[in-house]
């Protein structure tokens, strides 16, 4: 085995990454007063497990990390790696090369590994324990414990050198062993502490134990009799259970019957619900009916009391123009009266114009010079009677007139008279209707009443059944309390 390499970054001086290889022919490092040597050994110290900062030169353990410098920040992680050849199997360990590192951050944290394996610290420990190459071994002699050796005491130096020499080891396991023998010493004392202390309670614990002893004995008796007792118990409730097992078979059979025959009836009940219902659709709609009827029959009685109204003015009229036929009739003989005048008068006048007429055609002959006073007499007279031709049409068209009034309002009354009948005839008929629809309705509302009655008897006999439904489910959980569980499930399979 042989230190072959070390790796150092942050530790201490070394703020970048630095590589010595002890390579064959090295024996010393040399370099100015605080080049940083020291640093070397410490930092070799560190990785195999030193924790006393003080011995690596430092107030605590953050105070190995690189602290900065006028040109460099400070860094936050120390790591160094020491590489050792292991051909020889030296170490314990079975790599031909053992690389052991060490990594402390600012924050305290601190990581251990072998190989690059995470491990303890005491597994490094324990893996340089035997080769000499500890931290405690001396194959490490620094700068100040050179002075401590040659000042020390003979006996002082002796144990140095045995130390150096390798009796550490030993040491340590004689004082492991010394240790172990004095807990063993520990422990025999207090085992010796409880058995003076048992000794002291056997005495009571004899009399505990007969006392123990006769309790069983009575325990088992008691249970003997206990079991015996159980049994007799058993065949007891045995019966007992027979009994009511038949008294709830019956029960069942019963709550069966009455379950159908409720069931009968709640179908019988949910029958007259829906005929409930359905007259209760019925009645409704019948109401809508007599509404709609009574709203009709409330015009009708409207419009009645408008054609009484319109019959009144027609008789009215009617008489008006009866008035005014008398009028007309009295005014048409009048006129009649005159019209015999007027044609007397014109039958005068034509035999006054025949006579005359003879008389000009006498004197025609006569007087034939002077016939044009002749003439204009006969044309006057010519015209005369062509007025009064006029005036006979006029009063003529007259009574044309007065006529057709008189058949035109005996044909408005007729239908005026046709109206009336019509209408009374209307009402009579929504009047029957009237007098059905109460009919039926009365007859619907005692209908729902009968069957209101029935529902409610049927809801009586209803909640007896259940009651006594009820009733008969309590004995049979009553029954159940008891049999024993095991005895129900036995029974039942
Ligand atoms: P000498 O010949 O006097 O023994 P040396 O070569 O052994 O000197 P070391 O004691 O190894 O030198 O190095 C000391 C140097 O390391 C000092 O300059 C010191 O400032 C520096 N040093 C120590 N700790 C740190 C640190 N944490 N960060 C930066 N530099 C540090
Ligand atoms: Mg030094």
């Amino acid at each position: 085995m042989f230190l072959k390499r070390l790796d150092v970054i942050g530790f201490k001086s070394f703020a970048e990454r630095i590589s010595v290889d002890f390579v064959k022919g090295v024996t010393a490092v040399v370099g100015p007063n605080g080049s940083g040597k020291s640093n070397i050994t410490d930092a070799i110290r560190w990785v195999l497990g030193e924790q006393s900062a003080r011995s690596l030169r430092g107030g605590k353990m953050e105070d190995i990390i690189f602290a900065g410098s006028d040109s460099r920040k400070r860094l936050n992680l120390a790591e160094v790696t020491l590489t050792l050849d292991n051909d020889d199997h030296f170490l314990p360990i079975d790599f031909h090369e053992v690389s052991v590192t060490r990594r402390v951050y600012r924050s305290g944290e601190s990581e251990f590994l072998i190989n690059n394996q995470p491990c303890r610290l005491k597994d490094i420990i324990d893996l340089f324990m035997d080769s000499g190459l500890g931290k405690e071994a001396f194959s490490i002699i620094s700068q100040g414990k050179v002075e401590e050796i040659l000042s020390s005491k003979a006996e002082d130096r002796r144990s140095i050198f045995e130390e150096a020499a390798g009796v550490l080891k030993y040491k340590t396991r004689k004082k492991k062993a010394e240790n172990k023998l004095f807990e063993t010493q520990d422990n025999l004392n207090r085992v010796e502490d409880i058995l003076h202390e048992l000794e002291g309670q056997v005495e009571p614990l004899k009399i505990q134990a007969s006392i123990a002893k006769d309790y069983l004995e009575k325990k088992k008796e008691l249970e003997h009799v206990e079991i015996a007792l159980t049994a007799y118990d058993i065949e007891e409730l045995h019966a007992k259970w027979s009994s009511l097992q038949e008294k709830v078979q019956a029960a069942k059979e019963e709550e069966l019957a009455e379950s159908s025959a409720i069931s009968a009836k709640e179908a019988k009940i949910e029958d007259a619900r829906d005929k409930i219902q359905a007259l209760d659709e019925s009645v409704d709609e019948l109401q809508q009916v007599l509404l709609v009827t009574s709203e009709e029959l409330e015009k009708l009685e409207g419009r009645k009391e408008v054609l009484k109204e319109r019959k009144k003015n027609a008789v009215q009229n009617r008489e008006q123009l009866e008035e005014a036929i008398v009028q007309f009739q009295q005014k048409e003989a009048v006129l009649k009266e005159d019209l015999a005048k007027q044609e007397a008068v014109f039958e005068t006048l034509q035999t006054e114009v025949k006579d005359l007429k003879a008389q000009v055609k006498e004197k025609q002959q006569a007087l034939s010079l002077h016939n044009e006073n002749v003439e204009e007499k006969i044309e006057q007279l010519k015209s005369d009677y062509f007025e009064l031709l006029n005036s006979q049409a006029s009063i003529r068209n007259e009574l044309q007139l007065l006529d057709d009034q008189m058949s035109q309002s005996a044909v408005t009354q007729q239908r005026l008279a046709d109206n009336n009948e019509k209408h009374l005839q209307e009402r009579r008929d929504i009047s029957a209707q009237k007098a059905a629809c109460e009919t039926e309705f009365a007859r619907i509302e005692q209908e729902i009443h009968s069957q209101v009655g029935a529902y409610r008897e049927m809801q009586v006999k209803y909640e007896q059944k259940k009651r006594q439904y009820e009733k008969n489910e309590s004995a049979l959980y009553q029954a159940y309390q008891y049999v024993p569980a095991g005895e129900i499930e036995k029974r039942h399979a």
